[in-house]
C-alpha cells in the first residue's frame, strides 16, 4: 500500500496528527492499539474542554471516528519494522502487510516503570495508586498521600501534592532530585522517608505500604513517580537516535533529525500531558504533510 504520510501511534498525540495531517487532503495511514494508548480506560479532568471526570477511552475513539471522517486509514495493529529506502520509508505492520511512504510521524508513547512491588496491581486501576501527580493530585484532597522515587518529578511531585493533599511522604531509598527542588519539597512540608516500598496494602482501596525497614504508614494514596521508557525501537530502525533519557528531539516543526521523520507526544518528553501530546500532533503532523507533497517532485 502508499500513502504520504503514515502514523505509528494511535493515542491523542497520533491521532490528532493523523486528523491534521488528513486535513491537507493527503494520504494517511495510522497504525497502532488504541487499546496501548496510555489515555486508554483513564478518566481525564485536566484537558481543555472536558467536564467532571471524561473518560479516556471516549476521548480516544471519538478520535478515531474523527480521522476516519477526514478520509484516514486507521489500521488497530503494531508495526513490527521501520526501514528508510532513499527518500521513502517503507513501514510494516504485524499483519505483514506494508505502507510505503512519503513521511513518517512517530507517536508511540512512553510507558511509564513501575515499582514492582505486591498492591501495585491490585490497586492500579484508580483504587489509590497513580503514576502521575499533575494528573490525579485533584482526586486527593485532603487525603495522605506518598509519592515514591528519587529524580527531580519526584521532588515536584511531592511538592505539588502538598497543595492538595493533608499529609505528603516522600519515599525512596536515594534522593538524586535537583538539590532546589528537593529544598522546595521540604520546604512545603513534604516528609521524607529514606526507606524503599515494599508492599502496597489496601481492601479494595489502598489504605497502606509496607516499608523496607517494616513499618507500615497508613495513607489513601501512592503516586509513584518512577520515570518511563519511550518505545523507541522503530525510531532507531529509521536511523533517529534517542537521548540519552530516551527521548527523541525534535525542532519546532517535531521534524526529527531524519528528513521525512516527525515525532510528537510522550516520546519527544515530558510533560506527559495529553494537551501537549495534542498540540505536538497538530504540528507534526501538519508539517509531514507539507514534507510529502514536495517528494518526488
Ligand atoms: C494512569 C495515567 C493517567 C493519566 N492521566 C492523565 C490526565 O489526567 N491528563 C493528561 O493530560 N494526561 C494524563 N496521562 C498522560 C496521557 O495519557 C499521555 O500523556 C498521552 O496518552 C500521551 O499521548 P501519546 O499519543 O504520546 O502516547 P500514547 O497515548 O501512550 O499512545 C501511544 C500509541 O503508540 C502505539 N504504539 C507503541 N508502539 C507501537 C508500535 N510498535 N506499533 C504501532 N503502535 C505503537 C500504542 O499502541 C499507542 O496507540 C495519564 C497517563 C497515565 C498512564
Amino acid at each position: 500500500m502508499e500513502a504520504d504520510v503514515v502514523v505509528i501511534g494511535s493515542g491523542p498525540a497520533g491521532l490528532q496528527a493523523a486528523i491534521h495531517a488528513a486535513r491537507k487532503k493527503v494520504e494517511v495511514v495510522l497504525i497502532g492499539k488504541l487499546e496501548n494508548s496510555s489515555t486508554f480506560g483513564i478518566p481525564v479532568e485536566n484537558y481543555f474542554g472536558t467536564s467532571g471526570r471524561q473518560s479516556g477511552t471516549d476521548l480516544l475513539m471519538n478520535g478515531v471516528r474523527q480521522a476516519v471522517s477526514f478520509g484516514c486509514e486507521v489500521e488497530d495493529m503494531n508495526v513490527i519494522s521501520a526501514e528508510r529506502t532513499g527518500d521513502r520509508f517503507r513501514i510494516t505492520s504485524e499483519s505483514g502487510e506494508v505502507v510505503d511512504a512519503k513521511a513518517v510521524v512517530l507517536a508511540t508513547g512512553i510507558t511509564r516503570n513501575h515499582l514492582g512491588v505486591s498492591g501495585e496491581k491490585e490497586f492500579g486501576n484508580g483504587k489509590g495508586i497513580s503514576y502521575c501527580a499533575a494528573c490525579d493530585c485533584n482526586f486527593y484532597k485532603d487525603k495522605v498521600v506518598a509519592v515514591v522515587g528519587g529524580q527531580s518529578e519526584a521532588a515536584i511531585s511531592a511538592e505539588l501534592m502538598t497543595r492538595y493533599a493533608s499529609k505528603v511522604y516522600w519515599i525512596f531509598p536515594k534522593f538524586d532530585a535537583d538539590a532546589s527542588l528537593v529544598e522546595k519539597a521540604l520546604a512545603a512540608g513534604a516528609e521524607r522517608i529514606t526507606e524503599s516500598v515494599k508492599q502496597i496494602k489496601g481492601e479494595g482501596k489502598v489504605n497502606a505500604v509496607v516499608l523496607s525497614d517494616g513499618r507500615e504508614i497508613s495513607l489513601d494514596g501512592v503516586f509513584i513517580e518512577l520515570g518511563g521508557k519511550s518505545s523507541a525501537d522503530l525510531a532507531m530502525e529509521i536511523g533517529v537516535m534517542p537521548e540519552v533519557d530516551d527521548t527523541i528531539k525534535v525542532d519546532r516543526n517535531c521534524a526529527t533529525s531524519v528528513p521525512g521523520v516527525f515525532a510528537c507526544g510522550d516520546i519527544t518528553g515530558r510533560p506527559w500531558q495529553i494537551g501537549k501530546a495534542v498540540g505536538e500532533g497538530v504540528v507534526a503532523g501538519s508539517a509531514a504533510a507539507d514534507y510529502s507533497k514536495k517528494v518526488g517532485q
